[in-house]
This record gives structure tokens, sequence and C-alpha cells, in this order.
């Protein structure tokens, strides 16, 4: 039983194929030339695909989708200073509504440029999760932890995470939960370690920043003698479970590390060059170490968007540059990052369009100029195509866009209302003294 109606694609590319897609309860039920109904048998819904390219939904590693609020305010200043002068103290006088609104701006966001799912870590999750299961998507969403080494806040924090666990009972079906440790130099070794042993016990996934600057690792080792991959190791937290975003000063021991312990680094190469954090990931080095890398945008103030096509082109022009290696991470490498590593270490399917998978799916137009002539449709989607090329957005069985008219949703309401709560927080966030 289900009320998700039942749905066929006709006539959509797939892998250079023309092919029919027949979809019933969320999961891709038949694919192939002649995919359809049986006769006299109904479908709730046809959708002409005809010139249409389908993709896997995209899957977003690493994000902070509530951050949409804080989008191009504070651009161009270094990392540290942007945290402490403007984000921390903005996110302080967030409330959940507020997070309410910058989610479901993002959720519009994901939706209008192909991505069905995203690994968020934030404040207020449980309204993180409502937002994102309102509007359809998939997520892991994580409880951002922070004590900045203070063993009161670190009690308070973890009542935070056990709150956290229990609200699994209430989520929807396309929610799931990480513990969110925000970074090394924010949390406390001690809370670390307990969350290590909680990601055990409860087989969750443990999502923190790591490596990001060169100034974290630089403390890491006068503070604690190792870098910052061995440093997490010693305190148990190293585990297939593992999602660590950005690692960009990972040496090559840490790569093989985490490689042996089966976790996962995600890359946010945008997020990356705006911030200046100077290295580039080595993912060369990675890949040698048969590590797993996944892709993300981080959070959109420091992007400034969640257009994962966009996130695939830098990762791939960025890491042939470092490698000096065009080969270097090809278009369907790219196009795995964003689909199916992301799959293999976090779940729902296999991150493919085939019999069997969920019906997470993306269907792309290339008919604007930048996308024509049309020798490889990958290499279109990669590094010629952004997310305004994306038609129809499908998760879990459900059209969320189609023809860019998005469902079931008021656009402009939502628009309007995370502008005003914007400027609002802006206003009473707004440094004094701040050079104009
Ligand atoms: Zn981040």
């Amino acid at each position: 039983m289900s009320d998700r109606p039942s749905l066929w694609i006709q006539n959509a590319v797939v892998d250079g194929e023309t092919t029919s897609l027949l979809i019933r309860n969320g999961v891709i039920e038949a694919l192939g030339s002649d995919a359809g109904p049986s006769p006299g048998e109904e479908v709730d819904r046809t959708l002409d695909g005809s010139g249409l390219h389908a993709f896997p939904g995209l899957r977003n590693g690493h994000t902070h989708a509530a951050m949409t609020l804080f989008r191009g305010w504070g651009d161009d200043m270094p990392l540290m200073e942007w945290l402490q002068t403007r984000i921390w103290p903005a996110e302080a006088l967030l409330t959940p509504e507020d997070v309410y609104d910058g989610v479901r701006l993002a959720c519009l966001e994901m939706i209008r440029s192909g991505t069905t799912y995203l690994n968020d870590l934030y404040w207020h999750h449980e309204t993180v999760a409502r937002a994102i299961d309102e509007m359809g998507l998939r997520a892991h969403v994580g409880a951002a932890f922070l004590d900045f080494g203070d063993a009161e806040k670190a009690r308070a924090q973890q009542k935070m995470v056990l709150r956290h666990l229990d609200s699994r009972k209430e989520l929807g079906a396309r929610i799931r939960i990480t513990l969110g440790p925000h970074a090394i130099y924010t949390v406390r070794p001690e809370s670390l370690a307990w969350l290590g042993e909680l990601s055990e016990s409860e087989d969750l996934p443990l999502h923190i920043h790591l490596s990001e600057t060169r100034g974290e690792v630089d403390d890491c080792l006068s503070a604690h003698g190792v870098r910052p991959a061995h440093f997490l190791e010693e305190l148990g937290v190293v585990s297939p479970r593992l999602i660590a975003a950005h690692g960009v000063y990972l040496d090559a021991e840490e790569l093989a590390l985490l490689a042996d312990a089966g976790a996962t680094v995600v890359t946010n190469p945008n997020a990356n060059l705006k911030l200046a954090t100077g290295g580039i990931f080595d993912y060369a080095g990675a890949r040698r170490a048969g590590l797993r890398v996944i892709l993300g945008t981080d959070g959109p103030a420091s992007n400034n968007d969640l257009d994962m096509i966009e996130e695939m082109k830098t990762v791939a022009l960025i890491q042939k540059h470092r490698a000096e290696d065009a080969t270097c991470l090809p278009a369907r490498e790219a196009l795995e990052l964003a689909t199916e590593n992301p799959a293999e270490v976090l779940g729902w399917g296999p991150g493919r369009i085939e019999e069997g998978a969920p019906a997470d799916l993306i269907l792309v137009d290339f008919s604007h100029p930048s996308t024509q002539p049309l020798h490889d449709p990958v290499s279109a989607l990669v590094y010629a195509a952004n997310g305004r090329a994306v038609h129809t957005t499908i998760c879990d069985g459900r059209v969320l866009m189609h023809r860019w008219e998005v469902e079931g949703i008021d656009e402009e309401e939502i628009i309007a209302r995370a502008g005003a709560t914007a400027r609002r927080v802006v206003e009473k966030a707004e440094p004094s003294g701040r050079p104009r």
C-alpha cells in the first residue's frame, strides 16, 4: 500500500538508450524500451520523457541547508574570522522557525538543481528533519555538537544528542540521523570519544569536519602531537561509519589510515576555494589508498549555492589541475562522487537507475545551446550544464518538479519567508563597528 501514485516515464534516454520507466511504490519496477503497464492496467500519471536524459538523483554529501539565510552575507572573509564574527553570533540567534525557513529555501533550490538527498549537519535538528521531510527529499540529519572545551556545555550537548536518538521514532521514512561533532577544535576529546562509542553501539554515521585548514593541523600537532586523523583514531572515532568533510590537509599516512578503516571523505571544492583554505584535497592519493570519496557543496554561505552539477565540474577541474593530469577525475567519475559513492556508504539504493532501485531520479534537458551538440550526455552534464538544465526531479517515486514547475509547494511563499527571516537575523547579528 502506498500514497505514491504510479508513474510511467516514456521514452527518456538512459545511458544513451531510449528507455521507458515504470515506477510503483517509490521503486523503479521496470526499465526498458517497452517497459510500461500491462494491457488493461492503469497508471496514475504518464510523463513524456522524449528528448530528456535521465540520471540518478544527485546526492549532496555535506551541507548545512539552513545557511541559505546567510548566503552572500560575510563573503570574502577568512574562514575563522567569518565563523567567529559572523556565522557563530548569527547562528546563536536562530530559532527553530528561522531554521525551518532556511531549510525549505535550500530544499527548493535542491529540487530545482536535481539533488534528491542531502547529508546535513546543523542546529535545531528536529526542525531540519521536519522541513526536509515536508519538501519530499531524503536526508541524513546530524545534530551539530559543539562544546568549545567546556564540560558543562558538553553535558548539555550529550542530552541533546540523546534526544536526537529518541526522535528517530518520529522521523519519516526518508529521514535518518547521524552524530555530528563539529570539528576537533570545537569539541572536547572526551566528547569525541563518547560520540565515537555511540556511533558504534547505535550503528550511526558520524559526520565531522576534518582537516579543513592548515591551522587545524598545526594546532592538533602542538596540542596532541599527532595529525587530526590520527587524533580521531586515538579517540576511537575512525571507523567505516566516519564521514569526514573536507580532508584538505590529510597526508598520505592519514589517507591510508582512513582507507584501511573504510571511512569516507567528503570533498567540497567550491567552499574550499572560496574560503581560500589553501590546500586541495589529495584525490589522486585518496584513490591510490582506496579511500571512498563523495562530493558535497558545504553550506550555501560558503559556496554560495547548492548546485551539485556545478560542484561536479569544480571537483573535476581542481583535481586535474592539482594532479597536472587531464585524465584525473573524468566526468563519469565526478558523477559517481555524487551518486554511486554516497549511496554505497549512506544507503537508499545503488545511486543508479536500475530495476528495483528507489525512484530517485532527474530528467535533464540538454536542448540549451550551451549543451549542444551532444556527443556525450555525461560530459554535457558535468562540464557544460548547471542546475537549471534539470527539467524534472523525482524522489521516492514522487514528482517534485516537472517542466521546471515545482509541484505541491508554494515557491513564492518559501522565498519570501526565507528572505524576511534572513534580513531580521542578519540585522540583529550585524557586528558593530564593522568596516563598510
Ligand atoms: Zn561544513
